[in-house]
């Protein structure tokens, strides 16, 4: 059966998380993203569907145990002090806070990708686009950081692998910052290859130096340009995902690589985001019969942002 539909996989939820004014993660880029799928019409081509709450036993595929119970008793002890007329933030690193939405959004943002793994395995869409926050590449098996509490992709990889008897998984960072968290929990599992462009040196410091075989790491200098960035693509990441022949692709779709983005100093544009998801559908369609679960990471220039994820839907779509 050939299908050709794209799912988008949201909850008002993911939206109700927000950690103090002025913060560059904040719930208006979901409302960008909204924007730009109304105005241009591309809303309508997709599949749109309510994330559901992900289970505890599922995120603890790529996190502690200790660490799922410490963000929820974090969750807890924000409740006792809003009751008791404290604040309404609880901060987990000098970046990253949770507000009384929190323990839901984080498990609409896992339970999105999850469920958008069953509806492509399950052959109900082609691929998937997640507008979720906060985003999780940054979250390490047993910790928060970098505006990240779970690592959404990491739980989907292992979901796959694990829930749905897959093989080979593939994840492609290509968020401005090194995806540490998700380093951290895969590495050494040689069912995943991961690969990954990020500005260094610059936040969180990590991916330049020795790592696992089963990580493809390419630290660039502020400045480089899309056009580089798409050389370095064709030989360094094609080669390894054409001999891993994943059966399933996720993205950790970070759009702060884009030119306008103040929070990195990379230079890609619109068109760099459709070249680079025009040749991971190459790489899915010849290996994974198309499926792929693309994930929101970062992202702060609200209409850069807007029009990147319109670029990397259309290509998803087709349309
Ligand atoms: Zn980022």
């Amino acid at each position: 059966m050939t299908v050709n539909k794209t799912g988008y996989f949201t909850h008002s939820d993911c939206r109700k998380h927000e950690m103090g004014r002025g913060h560059p993660e904040c719930p208006e880029r979901l409302d960008a993203i909204e924007d730009r799928l109304l105005i241009s019409g591309l809303g309508d081509a997709l599949d749109r569907r309510e994330a559901p709450l992900a289970s505890t036993s599922d995120i603890e595929l790529a996190h502690s145990k200790m660490h799922v119970a410490s963000i929820r008793g974090l969750g807890d002890e924000l409740a006792d002090q809003i009751a008791a007329g404290g604040s309404t933030y609880e901060y987990i690193d000098p970046d990253t806070a949770m507000n009384p939405h929190t323990w839901n959004a984080i498990l609409r943002a896992s339970g999105a990708v999850l469920a958008a793994t069953d509806a492509v395995m399950a052959g109900e869409i082609q691929n998937a686009f997640c507008a979720v926050r906060p985003p999780g590449h940054h979250a390490c098996r047993d910790r928060a950081m970098g505006f990240c509490i779970f690592n959404q992709v990491a739980i989907g990889a292992r979901y796959a692998l694990e829930r749905h008897g897959l093989e080979r998984v593939a994840i492609v960072d290509f968020d401005v910052h090194h995806g540490n968290g998700t380093e951290d929990i895969l590495a050494g599992d040689e069912r995943v290859l991961m690969v990954s462009f990020f500005q260094h040196p610059f936040y969180p410091g990590t991916g330049a130096g020795p790592h696992a075989a089963n990580m493809v790491n390419l630290p660039v200098p502020a400045y480089t340009k899309g056009m580089v960035i798409r050389e370095l693509i064709e030989q360094e990441w094609m080669p390894r995902l054409e001999a891993f022949r994943p059966e399933m692709i996720f993205i950790s779709a970070g759009f702060d690589a884009h030119r306008e983005d103040d929070l990195g100093q990379l230079g890609l544009v619109e068109q760099d985001y459709a070249w680079i998801t025009t040749r991971l559908k190459d790489i899915a369609r010849k290996h994974a019969q198309g499926r792929i679960v693309s994930s929101l990471e970062g992202g702060y220039n609200l209409s850069a942002l807007g029009r990147s994820v319109e670029a990397h839907l259309r290509v998803l779509a087709d349309v």
